[in-house]
């Protein structure tokens, strides 16, 4: 295998290569937009090779004993939480997150690596029974799906990485990972871990590109395609799912949220602390971050003022520098959206209860803004807001709790908070939501099933079925009396 050249960006069949048009790109900060890096832009027959690469690893990469397979990912996650400051430097430079916010995103990051290396060793093993009439011996066992497309968002350089590539390699997949072209120093650091670690060339290749839609027209163009696996928004989600329809090519989704949280008159006293949890991680750029705050009528006016006080009091600033709350969002093109979003419901007569201040000089910033009487028609109480903003209105009782938080079309994340676990479990139970955190704005855990019904996606990645999503069932049919 050749040497790793630092930061190529696009690495194929086991060694890091330049784009075929010799075309680059530059990675910024959007803390100051200073450049981090110039990488290698993959194009269309970079793309191609990557699959084929991965099509001709896949049937040794799928017979590798397991034990192999999972003791790969152990030495991955030992390697990551090695370099943990090293990674959350790297995250926080590309992405803008507050440093403990890529901290966080670490851990849970390579909790993926070691969560799928001990479910490797509990794949499924298959079944040996008979049909009712006794005329059939049924076998059944389970082979990896193929080679997977694995295409992530910015948000999580790391998270939806490993959250994709651990079960994949796990069950026995090889892939082509693409990752957003605003972060992709974290996958590239990472694949050169893989590459120090002796992974068999072809079993990940990796395509730092700025050109998402034609790498994934390349790569969909090739029947060696047997799955994708997508985290990012609803539009491309379902742009992918069509792209895919015509070879009907497994498909994971894991798409926008518009989360409620539904805060009861009997929520425990330290509610708070989790409402900004829920709300301002990663700047508020998060798919499950609580979109529309709904607060029982008469513990609303309290509410709205401890919040208030909480967001006067947030630091915004760079995401490296000592103290800061609030980092940066992704790039300037997102700070306009969300002051679009803000200004248009002030517009219509929304109240601004209170903004942190911002930091002198450049960067991408948005001020933490809490928004109260925001008017339904506006764009802000229906669409993803993406940034630092809380919306809070207000509810009379569970039923319109439930009507208000369900008329959306998204299902990804919901909070309920209330001290009444019956409550909580029938409220959380009438949600249309793949995942309800009660009393806990932090939901996230590798050993949980992630994911979201209606346009919030298919499929579930982590917990105990998240292997599935990368395997396929084979039923081989036996006449019960072997033919002598
Ligand atoms: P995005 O624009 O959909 O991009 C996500 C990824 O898809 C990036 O790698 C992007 O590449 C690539 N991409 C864009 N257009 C494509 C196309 N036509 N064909 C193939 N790939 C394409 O989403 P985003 O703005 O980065 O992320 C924010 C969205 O992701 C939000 O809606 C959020 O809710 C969702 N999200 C969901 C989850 C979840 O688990 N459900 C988790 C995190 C984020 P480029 O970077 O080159 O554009």
């Amino acid at each position: 295998m050749t040497e790793p050249e630092p930061h190529s960006g696009v690495y194929v069949d086991g060694a890091w290569r330049a784009g075929s048009d010799g075309r680059t790109f530059e990675v910024r900060n959007p803390a100051d937009d200073s450049v981090l890096a110039t990488l290698a832009d993959a194009s269309a027959p970079d793309a191609s090779d990557a699959l084929a690469a991965a099509a001709a690893a896949q049937s040794s990469w799928g017979a590798t004993p397991v034990g192999t397979r999972a003791g790969l990912l152990r030495e991955l996650h030992n390697a990551v939480l090695e370099r943990a400051e090293e990674f959350a430097d790297l995250i926080t430079a590309e992405s803008g997150k507050t440093l403990a916010d890529a901290r966080g995103e670490v851990g849970y990051g390579a909790q993926f690596l070691a969560w799928f290396a001990d479910q490797a060793s509990q794949l499924p093993h298959g079944e040996h029974y008979t049909d009712p009439a006794g005329a059939v011996r049924i076998l059944t066992q389970y082979r990896p799906v193929g080679p997977c497309l694995l295409i992530t968002p910015w948000n999580f350089p790391l998270a939806m990485i490993t959250r994709k590539l651990a079960p994949a390699l796990a069950a026995g997949c090889t892939s082509v990972v693409k990752p957003a072209a605003q972060t992709p120093l974290t996958a590239v650091r990472l694949v050169e871990l893989l590459h120090e670690l002796g992974l068999p060339a072809g079993v990940v290749n990796l395509l730092s590109t700025t050109r998402a839609v034609e790498v994934s027209e390349a790569v969909f163009a090739s029947p060696a395609l047997r799955k994708v696996s997508f985290t990012g928004s609803t539009g491309v989600g379902s742009a992918l799912l069509r792209a895919g329809a015509e070879r009907v090519v497994n498909s994971s989704m894991e798409l926008g949220g518009d989360a409620p949280l539904i805060v009861f008159d009997d929520a425990e006293p330290d509610h708070l602390d989790q409402v900004l949890v829920a709300k301002l991680r990663n700047s508020g750029q998060s798919c499950i971050a609580a979109n529309r705050i709904l607060v029982q009528d008469a513990s609303a006016d309290a509410f709205v003022e401890a919040l208030a006080e909480r967001f006067h009091a947030l630091r915004v600033g760079a995401g490296r520098a000592e103290g800061t709350d609030v980092g940066p969002l992704i790039d300037d093109a997102a700070v306009r959206k969300v002051s679009r979003l803000v200004d248009e419901a002030v517009a219509a007569g929304a109240r601004i209860a209170a903004q942190a201040p911002l930091p002198e000089g450049p960067g991408s910033y948005y001020p933490p803004t809490l928004l109260v009487d925001v008017p339904g028609e506006c764009a802000i109480a229906r669409e993803e807001i993406f940034g630092p903003v809380a919306c809070v209105s207000r509810f009379k009782d569970e039923a319109d709790a439930i009507r208000t938080a369900n008329a959306t079309q998204a299902g990804l994340a919901s909070y309920v908070f209330t001290q009444d676990l019956s409550k909580a479990l029938r409220v959380g139970t009438a949600l249309d939501f793949g995942i309800v955190g009660v009393n806990r704005g932090f939901v996230s855990t590798a050993a949980a099933p992630f994911g979201g019904i209606k346009t919030s996606g298919l499929g579930r990645e982590g917990g105990l079925h998240g292997l599935d999503e990368y395997l396929e069932c084979q039923y081989l049919s036996l006449p019960v009396n072997s033919p002598t």
